[in-house]
């Protein structure tokens, strides 16, 4: 729909908060404007929530379908004469799967921490208490997660799909669907690449009111930064450096610790980018924006993604849980938090946090060794949370593991499937064959 130069009555105003009078006077039913200017905001903050359980849904479904298939898929095997190995027991098979399997897990806690704040939010507002830094502080927290999560689950449900091989790309895998629903995941509500800005520039100026103007290290004995949801509390702590020289050095605190370390390396990195960017005369906008691509926008995500793993493993610390179930999900957040940790390993290189190959070798050593111990597990682990079958709705991905007989009964069941198409004469006709 498109207006142009089109008269609209002022009783037709969208004025749920705030009025014009025919004289032309403001008035609002709420009078602090940080107020006023948060109740407008919670419309578009349940939209962005919506989003995230959605995605988390998606990836539930895709790697429920991928991992029941895997168990029941057999290929090749040691003896040619004997019994074919299920799929589910290749390194690789595991290594793209678990890892998806470890975020379902990881994300649900996060998922709960933000809804029980957009809680806190609605019903501070509807006492009219000052509820701001909350709001901001969530703003700014689900600007980095949503495009971490959804990112991860595209990436997720793509590798889902290929995990179950020409069967994935059946209709009646559901795994299509799930893709088409997933993609526009990125886009709506706020596109990823715009929403982390957001948060990189609510990071680098909360760093500099905290930690002073200058680009460098930030005073060590400055406390840590309370806020109602306690994200970037450790941006003024100095920094550390753990030694990783065993799978013991490699555990979720230590992990932790250099998340917050990378955390304030490219606040500082993107602080000093920017005002590089000034001084060779840019104006601001494009200081800006030449300071995204392997700083800023990485910052977003590295900081949503500390925490993610963070209130995980402080929900997992505060629970009364059997021995061996916690086990098994710490081995859940250590697999997640190495995974990704992976990815900023050239950024642990580029500020000498690490200096030699070490770290390197334990951190993929972790991550096969995760995936062995956690796959006797994996289907249970992935089936405590999934949905009915009516939901999922793939012939791959049923409880009943009956892979070949709902494949057969979805091709017998497909319309006019043992019918000849009434032109095949025609089309003979036409062939050059
Ligand atoms: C399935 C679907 C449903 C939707 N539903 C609704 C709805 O119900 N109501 C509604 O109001 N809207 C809806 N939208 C619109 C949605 O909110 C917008 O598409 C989204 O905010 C992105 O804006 P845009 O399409 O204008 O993209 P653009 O702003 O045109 O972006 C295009 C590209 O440019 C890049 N870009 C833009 N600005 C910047 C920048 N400053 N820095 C760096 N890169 C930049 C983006 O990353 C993107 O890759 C929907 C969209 C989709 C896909």
């Amino acid at each position: 729909m498109m207006f142009s130069h089109y008269w609209v009555p002022r009783c037709s105003l969208l004025a749920r908060f705030s009025s014009v009078s025919p004289q032309g006077d403001y008035s609002s039913l709420i009078p602090d404007p940080g107020l006023r200017f948060a109740s407008s905001l919670i419309p578009l903050f349940l939209g962005r929530w919506c989003v995230l359980g959605c995605t988390w849904g998606n990836l539930l479904k895709a790697t429920l379908i991928a991992v029941r298939y895997s168990t029941v898929r057999k290929q090749f095997g040691e003896d040619r004469e004997g019994e074919e190995t299920s799929v589910i027991e290749y390194q690789t098979q595991q290594v793209r799967l678990f890892p998806y399997v470890a975020a379902i897990y990881v994300y649900k806690t996060t998922l709960y921490s933000v809804t029980n704040a957009l809680s806190d939010i609605n019903n501070a507002m509807a006492e009219s208490e000052d509820c701001s830094e909350l709001i901001t502080e969530w703003h700014i927290l689900m600007s980095g997660f949503k495009p971490l999560l959804t990112w991860l689950a595209v990436a997720g449900v793509q590798e889902c799909r290929e995990a179950c091989g020409g069967h994935g790309y059946l209709y009646a895998s559901a795994l299509g669907e799930i893709k088409e629903d997933n993609d526009s995941m990125v886009t709506l509500e706020g596109d990823n690449n715009v929403l982390t800005q957001q948060t990189s520039k609510f990071l680098t100026y909360i760093y500099k009111t905290h930690g002073g103007p200058n680009v460098g290290p930030i005073h060590p004995n400055s406390a840590r930064i309370d806020s109602p949801m306690n994200s970037y509390y450790y941006l003024t702590q100095p920094d550390e450096r753990v030694k990783l020289a065993s799978f013991q050095d490699l555990n979720v605190s230590n992990i932790l610790s250099i998340y917050s370390f990378l955390v304030r390396y490219l606040i500082r990195k993107t602080i000093a980018t920017y005002e590089t960017n000034l001084s060779k005369g840019l104006d601001k906008f494009t200081a800006h924006n030449e300071s995204q691509v392997y700083v800023a926008r990485t910052l977003a995500l590295v900081y949503s993604e500390r925490y993610v793993i963070e209130t995980f493993w402080t929900k997992l610390a505060s629970r009364e849980t059997s021995t061996p179930l916690k086990l098994v999900l710490t081995e859940l957040c250590l697999l997640y938090s190495v995974w990704s940790l992976e990815k900023y390993l050239p950024y642990l290189y580029e500020s000498e946090y690490f200096t030699s190959g070490e770290p390197v070798k334990l951190i993929q050593d972790s991550v096969l060794h995760l995936c062995r111990k956690l796959k006797p597990n994996i289907l249970s682990l992935i089936e405590v949370e999934a949905p009915p079958d009516f939901i999922v709705n793939s012939i791959l991905g049923s409880s009943s593991g009956l892979v070949y007989k709902e494949l057969q009964s979805a091709f017998y069941q497909y319309p006019a499937t043992f019918e000849i198409d009434p032109e095949w004469k025609a089309m003979l006709g036409k062939s050059n064959l």
